[in-house]
């Protein structure tokens, strides 16, 4: 070895000890990641409410996380995370009146509240296997924490920043405002809300509009209903992520994150009630994921200009030209900063899908390269640029640019334009395969299946298609309700008939 490489080897800063920053929207800065307990990181997020399909801006938000979750663990922390399943339920309308939402569906389905509860938990799972996620180290249930709910709601309470009132509890947001900031994380004066709610109307339970309910007194059509000090009732809204964070990963921990739109009042409200009860700032960095739109629009169920994450994966839509693997789903989410507001359409999947594949082939063609005595390019600094874009808030979009250089080198000494020494190349294995599969969560996609089952397919569509022409509809919707009970789609279009797994 030269002295001046030696040099270089020993002022070169070892990538994993590079600092990672995160964006903390509490301070509205990239601080400098500290754990509060070295090498040990408690990360919660807020999961989802299983009362309908999960849509595709929750699993945005589930997957960046599993992203973070992955690096974290990539970069040598122990990490525990938690993410909880919201099924007791929340009110329609913000926490304090009507029917919440489990109920609701219960009462429409003829079901009861806990069949809801599974259906849409084992399909939210089934959408984030799909998607590769890891499942979160604890994946805690409201209606399983009830008396610990109780017991936050008792503290808070006794510290005098609750009021009981016909068997309800809310939480004082005036009084905790005196000594603490009410607002502090939305970035909302407490003055500008009180003028922004509706006055109360005097026959109201609460002191204040900004006030939230602890617990509420069950109404006699409310199913889901536990004994409390108060009343047989229900907690309120906020209550079981405080609960939940608190019992598995302390009075404060590291990470919490969730979507954008969980910002005010939710994450406020846990703030107050982690304050309120034990005295401390529950959460060192809130992060939180941007919203998706889709062909430019937001995502709305009113305007039809929605998409579930299976119709994306069968095909089975009528706003995208063909079906997307989850993986290349995952990839083009990671396309875009998870602070980024991402906009899904048949033209950006397509250009992802193109990007996944040359991303894959070139991993795939990694063995045959012809390794040299040097390379033609600096494969450490390279590297060092995949951590340097992931210590940079998670920059995916960046470390996508990164690993295609690799993949621009690799195709380059496939074809005699470039060289790689035997060290570089494992260098450079060993990190595109971690970065591409242990980080971005990305896998190959399994052809096999698809490819026996083409010629196959194609024989069906053919005698689909002869019975059609003769009129035989009985015989062209048997193989078509057969094959799909089998889990493959025929879907008919103009242009003929196409089918996916
Ligand atoms: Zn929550």
């Amino acid at each position: 070895m030269t002295g001046e490489r030696f040099f270089l080897l020993l002022t070169k800063k070892s990538p994993m000890t590079n600092t990672l920053y995160i964006y903390n929207t509490l301070s509205a800065n990239k601080e400098e990641f500290k754990p509060l307990n070295k090498d040990l990181v408690g990360m919660y997020v807020c999961g989802p409410t299983v009362y309908s399909d999960v849509h595709l801006g929750n699993c945005r938000t589930f997957i960046s996380f599993d992203t973070i979750y992955r690096y974290l663990m990539y970069l040598g922390y122990k990490v525990r995370y938690v993410r909880n399943i919201t099924d007791a339920g929340h009110l329609e309308n913000d926490a304090d009146e009507g029917e919440d939402k489990i109920s609701k569906k219960a009462r429409l389905e003829q079901l009861e509240p806990m069949e809801i509860v599974q259906k849409y938990t084992l399909g939210f799972h089934k959408v984030l296997r799909a998607f590769n996620n890891l499942p979160p180290s604890i994946e805690p249930t409201a209606t399983g924490h009830i008396i610990e709910q109780i017991e936050i709601t008792k503290k808070i309470l006794d510290k005098g920043f609750a009021y009981e009132s016909n068997g309800s509890v809310y939480f004082d947001v005036e009084k905790y405002n005196q000594t603490e900031n009410y607002g502090e994380l939305s970035g909302r004066k407490i003055e500008d809300l009180i003028s922004g709610t509706r006055a109360l109307d005097g026959q109201s339970e609460k002191k204040s509009p900004l006030d939230f309910a602890l617990w509420k007194k069950a109404s006699p059509y409310h199913i889901m209903r536990w004994p409390s000090p108060w009343s047989v009732g229900f907690p309120g809204w906020h209550l079981e992520c405080t609960a939940m964070s608190t019992k598995y990963l302390g009075k404060q921990f590291d990470i919490h994150g969730g979507g954008m739109d969980l910002k005010f009042p939710h994450h406020e409200c846990e703030i107050a009630q982690g304050c309120a009860s034990t005295g401390k700032k529950p959460v060192k960095y809130w992060m939180h994921t941007n919203m998706l739109t889709l062909n430019g629009k937001k995502m709305s169920k009113s305007t039809g200009n929605t998409l579930l994450p299976e119709e994306l994966f069968s095909g089975n839509n009528k706003l995208m030209d063909k079906p997307y693997h989850p993986m290349v789903v995952r990839f083009f989410m990671m396309q875009a900063h998870y602070r980024s507001v991402l906009d899904f359409s048949s033209e950006a999947l397509n250009a992802s899908e193109k990007g996944f594949n040359k991303l894959m082939t070139a991993i795939k063609d990694l063995p045959q390269l012809t390794k040299s005595t040097q390379s033609s390019i600096d494969v450490q600094s390279l590297v060092d640029s995949f951590y340097q874009s992931m210590n940079d808030d998670f920059n995916t979009p960046i470390l996508i640019a990164k690993l295609f250089e690799a993949v621009k080198y690799i195709n380059h000494i496939k074809d005699g334009k470039a060289t790689i020494s035997k060290n570089d190349f494992d260098l450079l294995s060993d990190k595109i395969t971690a970065f591409t599969f242990d980080v971005l969560g990305l896998n190959f996609i399994d052809k096999t299946d698809e490819s026996i089952l083409e010629p196959l397919m194609k024989i069906i569509l053919t005698l689909r298609k002869q019975a059609k022409k003769n009129k035989d509809y009985t015989t062209a919707d048997y193989i078509r309700d057969k094959v799909s009970e089998a889990g493959i789609t025929i879907k008919d279009t103009r242009e003929g008939s196409t089918w996916s797994l």
